[in-house]
């Protein structure tokens, strides 16, 4: 008879994030704030959002501290988001916090952002300068009466100047994301593509996810990975590039490169399976999943008057394990009983 295999060990401080599917997360997405300069329909409704309470967002010491137990556990990139991360007034300071964390190997830390550009070209020499990595940079339309339309706010020249910046920065590599919408930028992919090459900058389709505050999102209406690559294909050579790992992007050369695209297929190619990310919200809430509905509250740890015998560290590392633990195999968009979780985009961190 084989020996029954013994109990794994409880996991550590210091221990890597392994899911029981065996998973490394090395990726903690972190959301700054749930406000914004902008209302993307798919994202945010246009009037009557329900903000969290400024008390409830977690301060920079806060996010410095979930942030050092992270990159002890083996995070190695924070990627900050929103809401809009440039509306936080202490942007720069939170830069220059996070990339000061080193692993345990005494490596450092990478730090990316994702924005819409509106007052990139203001802060950004004091992002760089801060120890800022990478920028994923929000443009969907090239046309001023579509972004209009869209985003419910007159700003597409404010985000082609932060674009404009980025690009004269140096910083790269440089990727723009648009998501695709039928009948509304559709016939502007092969644009989008060519303006990005002009600006240094890798392109990324997105498949419309259902995340909206709204709940309005309509699986027929989404522009799918295939159509998205039909559409390129018409004007590029394209050539898958092999090796994607935990990213979530799949990639192509365009007419043998240098120069790439990249797909998000969330909804008809998912990437699970390899997937590498957690995602800490404004308001200090650990999630697994940008479709997981269940959520593992940090602020009790972190505001408690007395902490456990853990100490502070030692119960936010037991929840970042818990919160792993507790991943699924893969989201259930395609499943019929899918259920949308309560908070859209803006609130959980894209
Ligand atoms: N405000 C910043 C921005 O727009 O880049 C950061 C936050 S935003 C939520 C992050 C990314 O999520 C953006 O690239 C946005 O296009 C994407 N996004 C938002 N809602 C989405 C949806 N329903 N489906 C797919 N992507 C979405
Ligand atoms: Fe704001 Fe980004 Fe959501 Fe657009 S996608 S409303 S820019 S958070």
């Amino acid at each position: 008879m084989p020996t029954p295999a013994a109990p794994a060990s409880p996991a550590s401080p210091g221990d890597l994030l392994v899911d029981t599917h065996g998973r490394v997360h090395r990726d903690l997405r972190i959301s700054l704030t749930d406000r914004c300069s902008l209302r993307c329909t798919y994202c945010m409704p246009e009037q009557g959002n329900e903000w969290l309470a400024r008390s409830s967002i977690l301060t920079l010491d806060e996010i410095e501290q979930i942030a050092r137990v992270a990159a002890a556990d083996g995070i190695t990139t924070f990627r900050l988001t929103g809401g809009e991360p440039l509306l936080r007034p202490d942007i720069v300071e939170v830069v220059a916090r996070l990339a000061a964390i080193t692993g345990p190997d005494g490596r450092g830390v990478e730090i990316a952002m994702t924005t819409n550009g509106i007052r990139l070209r203001e802060v950004l020499p004091g992002l760089i300068g801060a120890g800022l990595s990478r920028l994923n940079i929000s443009l969907d339309t090239l046309r001023r009466d579509r972004f209009h339309e869209l985003t419910r706010r007159d700003r597409l020249d404010d985000v082609l100047d932060g674009i404009a910046a980025a690009a004269e920065s140096g910083l790269r590599p440089l990727k723009l994301n648009a998501v695709a919408m039928r009948d509304v930028n559709d016939d502007e992919l092969a644009d989008l593509v060519e303006f990005a090459i002009g600006h240094g900058a890798e392109m990324r389709f997105i498949e419309q996810m259902p995340l909206d505050a709204g709940h309005t999102w309509d699986r027929s209406r989404m522009v799918t990975q295939d159509e998205i690559l039909a559409a390129l294909a018409a004007r590029w050579r394209l050539t898958a590039v092999p090796g994607r790992g935990g990213a979530p992007a799949a990639r192509w050369l365009i007419d043998d490169g240098p120069t790439a695209v990249g797909v998000i297929a969330s909804v008809t190619a998912p990437f699970c399976g390899d997937c590498d990310r957690l995602r800490l919200t404004a308001d200090g809430q650990l999630r697994n999943c940008l479709f997981s509905t269940t959520e593992y509250d940090l602020v009790p740890i972190l505001r408690s008057q007395e902490p456990a015998e853990t100490g502070v560290d030692g119960s936010i590392d037991r929840m970042l394990r818990d919160c792993v633990r507790g991943k699924l195999p893969g989201h259930a968009i395609n499943d019929p009983a899918f259920l949308q979780p309560a908070r859209g985009m803006n609130a959980i961190g894209g």
